[in-house]
């Protein structure tokens, strides 16, 4: 059996503002009914990605191409209202002056008015809006809101769904349940869909797989789980959660580290490496518990609710140096922990003091090896 054609392929897609690269070598595709999240940090051209899809940029290098049928390419350009896509922005974008019905229905006057009127039924009755069918946007919540915006979206039967950071304009309380509901709806659907976001969590949550962006590259594509056991580098590491991270230098194959020695079979003699243990991997112990432990002095201990964060003091000498963020993922754009400092997290509640001394380990299969960029 060959394999389905993917109904999104990008193939190497580069595009300029004046001399800036803003999207530099990206290809990927998507398939029917996957969710791949383009993750990234701000500026590094998750947006402009989207745009060129759509047709709301001219792609200027490569080729974009749904279905098996190429929308663009350099001197070959498919408006964007006859691309099967469908978008979503981050401010949803709602005429205000139209009802939740006229939002939905923008953009069908090709179609029938019957047939027209027939789909925005049937998109008000799946995402439960048929009551509000004749309200205008601003009285509605964000997560209807949000739903319009949706059902707007798909009114055209688009062959990709294209959603630009769709849930950061909504408040804590409100996004996770709207994100939930949306994402249903979404993988009812059954559409190829690529979300941005700037949100690592986020990422992890609703793609089925997540593309890692930076200055206009795609740094790694892969499920949530490979891109977090098996990153492709250090930022890539660190992007999904907090580590604690070490340089080092191979030597016979191995290296040494203040949380212990490791072996290095793939490097040579001499390589600068940099070494990462996700702070969730680092192992506490009660002193003299494991041979191969080093002790370690509590500084402070944070209770997180289902977990505990520690930081820790290496003994004196002993540079370590963590990277990493927040709860969860970890983010973007957080520096190293202090000289000589490493963090844990263990599940719920753990009962250190700063003062108390206790054995620290890494599993030697949770070591994470880099090539020093
Ligand atoms: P992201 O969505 O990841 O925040 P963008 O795709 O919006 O990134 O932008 C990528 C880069 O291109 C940024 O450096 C941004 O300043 C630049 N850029 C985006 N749009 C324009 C534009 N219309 N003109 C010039 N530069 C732009």
């Amino acid at each position: 059996m060959t394999a389905p054609t993917p109904t999104v392929t990008l193939t190497d897609i580069v595009h300029r503002y004046g001399p800036h690269r803003a999207v530099n070598g990206v290809s990927l595709s998507v398939d029917s009914r996957e969710i791949l999240c383009v993750v990234g940090p701000s500026g590094c051209g998750k947006s402009t990605l989207l745009r060129l899809i759509s047709g709301l940029e001219t792609l200027q290098q490569g080729t974009i191409a749904v279905g098996g049928r190429v929308l663009a390419a350099p001197g070959q350009c498919l408006p964007p209202e006859r691309r099967p896509v469908g978008m979503m922005f981050q401010d949803f974008a709602l005429f205000p002056h139209m009802t939740v019905s006229g939002n939905i229905a923008f953009g069908q006057t090709d179609r029938p008015r019957a047939e027209r009127q027939k789909r925005v039924a049937a998109l008000l009755d799946s995402m439960a809006l048929t009551r509000y069918a004749d309200a205008y946007p601003h009285t509605l919540s964000g997560g209807q809101q949000q739903r319009v915006a949706l059902a707007r979206a798909l009114a055209r039967d688009p062959q990709v769904l294209l959603l630009d950071e769709p849930f950061s304009a909504l408040d804590e309380q409100l996004r996770r349940s709207v994100r939930d509901e949306v994402v249903r709806l979404i993988r009812a659907t059954g559409i190829a869909t690529i979300v941005v976001t700037h949100d690592p969590e986020e990422a992890m949550e609703i793609g089925t797989r997540v593309a890692v962006m930076d200055g206009g590259q795609l740094v790694q594509t892969d499920t949530p789980l490979a891109l977090y056991r098996n990153p492709a580098n250090s930022f890539v590491a660190r992007l999904f959660g907090e580590i604690n991270r070490f340089d080092a230098t191979v030597e016979n194959g191995q290296i040494v580290t203040p949380l212990g020695r490791f072996a290095a079979p793939d490097h040579h003699s001499g390589d600068r490496v940099e070494v990462a243990c996700r702070i969730e991997d680092l192992a506490l112990s009660p002193l003299n518990s494991h041979p191969d432990a080093v002790r370690v002095r509590v500084r402070h201990a944070s209770f997180l609710g289902s977990s505990t964060r520690i930081c820790l003091a290496l003994p004196n000498g002993n540079g370590g140096s963590g990277s990493g963020g927040g709860s969860g993922a970890g983010g973007f754009g957080s520096g190293d922990h202090p000289p000589g400092e490493i963090h844990a997290r263990l599940p719920g509640h753990v009962d250190v003091r700063a003062g108390d001394e206790l054995a620290a380990r890494v599993d030697a299969g949770r070591v994470m090896l880099f090539p020093s960029a």
